[in-house]
C-alpha cells in the first residue's frame, strides 16, 4: 500500500509534463455505414465441438470475452455460449472453429451486416497453429516479458481477443497501441484470466458502437508498444514490439525496441546513478488523469511497503495512452540486488484498484559495494 501524504509531497518536486490529447483512431468497419456497423442484439457464439471439444480450450475464449464485455453498454450473455457439432460459413449461427485460413494471420473473423448491423460472424483459429491456451505464469512465463509465443504455441487469448473485438465491428488500426494491431498484444498486470483485455484505442471503439452511460477510471503500465516505422499498408495495421530493458549507462538509446533501453548499458550501479527505462503508460478511461511515474527498488518483484523509490520523480496529464523513455536517480540503498518496478499513481480513481498500474522490468541491478 501507497503512502498517500507522502506522495503528495513528492508531487511538488517532481517534473511536470502537460500532454496533448490524442486523437482517438480506433477503426470501425464503415463499409457503407460511417459510423460503423454494429450488433444491436447481444450475439451468441457456438464453439465447435471438434475444434474446442475441451473446456481448457474454450475458456480462453470466455476470459477475453468477458473483458470486452466490461467495456461500453453491451453484454453478450456469455454464458449462454453453447457448442455445435457440424460448423460452417454459410450456415445462420455464430461459431468459432479450427481451420484453414488461407493466409499468414492466426485468427480470421469473416463477418456480415445488413443495414449497418452486424449479423453475422464466424471466428476461425489457423489449424496451422498449436495454441497455447493458458497464460505466461501458468507456464512459468513473466507475463511483463512475455510475447505471443510459448515453447513453439501461440497464445490464442491475444488472438480470440483481437478477432473478437473485429466481430464487435472494430478494424485494424495502424499508427495506435492497440489488440487490433498485430504483433506482440500486451499483457496486463492482472489476475491470470484478465491479463489480456482492450486498450484503450480498443476501448474508445468499443464505448462509440455501443454507448454507456457510466464512466471508467482505471490506469495501466505495459511493456509493449506500437512501433510506427512498422505498418502493414495493404491492412492497416501497425506491429506492437516489447520495449527494451532498463539498465545504467551513458545515455538514452535511441531505439525504443532495442535490447538495452541505454547506451553502454550496464546492472551495476551506485545511488545517485541514473537508469534509463521505457514503459506505455494507459489510461482506460475517457477523462483525462495526472499520474505520477516513480521507480521502484524492491526486494522481489512487487512494490511492498518500504521499498526506496527513485529520487526522481515525473508528473504528467494522461488522456490516452503514451510510451516514453524516462531517467530515474538510483535512491540510497545498501549494496545488494534489487529489482526495479515502474509504479503510477493518481489520487483522484474511483474505479482504479491498482492492481495493474505496476510492472517489474527485466533484470534487477546489484548496487555495488564500496560505492
Ligand atoms: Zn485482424
Amino acid at each position: 500500500m501507497l503512502k498517500p501524504i507522502r506522495i503528495l509531497y513528492l508531487v511538488l518536486i517532481a517534473f511536470f509534463f502537460v500532454d496533448t490529447a490524442p486523437s482517438f483512431a480506433y477503426s470501425l468497419w464503415t463499409a457503407k455505414c460511417p459510423s460503423g456497423r454494429k450488433w444491436d442484439s447481444d450475439p451468441k457464439m457456438h464453439f465447435s465441438s471438434v475444434s474446442f471439444p475441451d473446456p481448457w480450450h474454450r475458456q480462453p475464449i470466455y476470459d477475453v470475452a468477458d473483458r470486452i464485455d466490461q467495456v461500453g453498454g453491451h453484454h453478450w450473455n456469455i454464458s449462454g455460449w453453447g457448442m455445435r457439432d457440424s460448423i460452417s460459413r454459410n450456415n445462420t449461427y455464430n461459431e468459432l472453429w479450427r481451420g484453414s485460413i488461407d493466409d499468414s494471420t492466426g485468427g480470421l473473423a469473416a463477418r456480415r451486416g445488413r443495414n449497418c448491423k452486424i449479423t453475422r460472424t464466424d471466428i476461425i483459429f489457423s489449424s496451422d497453429q498449436d495454441w497455447a491456451h493458458g497464460w505466461p505464469a501458468y507456464y512459468g512465463m513473466d507475463f511483463w516479458t512475455e510475447g505471443s509465443m510459448v515453447d513453439g504455441q501461440a497464445y490464442i487469448r491475444p488472438t480470440a481477443l483481437h478477432e473478437l473485438l473485429h466481430m464487435a465491428g472494430l478494424n485494424h488500426t495502424d499508427n495506435q497501441f492497440a489488440m487490433m494491431n498485430y504483433g506482440t498484444r500486451a499483457w496486463a498486470n492482472l489476475a491470470n484470466q484478465k491479463q489480456m483485455e482492450p486498450l484503450p484505442d480498443d476501448r474508445q471503439g468499443l464505448r462509440a458502437l455501443y454507448p454507456s452511460p457510466g464512466g471508467e477510471e482505471d490506469l495501466a503500465v505495459y511493456s509493449t508498444y506500437h512501433d510506427p516505422e512498422q505498418v502493414w499498408e495493404e491492412r492497416k495495421v501497425t506491429y506492437q514490439e516489447m520495449l527494451c530493458a532498463t539498465t545504467a549507462g551513458t545515455g538514452i538509446a535511441q531505439d525504443p525496441f532495442g535490447g538495452y533501453c541505454a547506451e553502454n548499458a550496464s546492472l551495476e550501479v551506485c545511488p545517485g546513478d541514473h537508469v534509463y527505462s521505457r514503459f506505455t503508460v494507459a489510461n482506460h478511461g475517457l477523462q483525462s488523469i495526472t499520474v505520477m511515474e516513480a521507480m521502484w527498488f524492491s526486494e522481489d518483484q512487487v512494490p511492498d511497503v518500504g521499498d526506496e523509490i527513485s529520487n526522481t520523480l515525473y508528473v504528467r496529464d494522461i488522456t490516452e495512452d503514451y510510451s516514453t523513455a524516462r531517467v530515474f536517480e538510483v535512491p540510497a540503498l545498501a549494496p545488494g540486488s534489487y529489482h526495479m518496478i515502474v509504479r503510477v499513481v493518481s489520487g483522484a480513481l474511483a474505479d482504479e484498484d491498482y492492481q495493474n498500474n505496476w510492472i517489474p522490468m527485466r533484470w534487477p541491478v546489484t548496487v555495488k559495494n564500496g560505492c
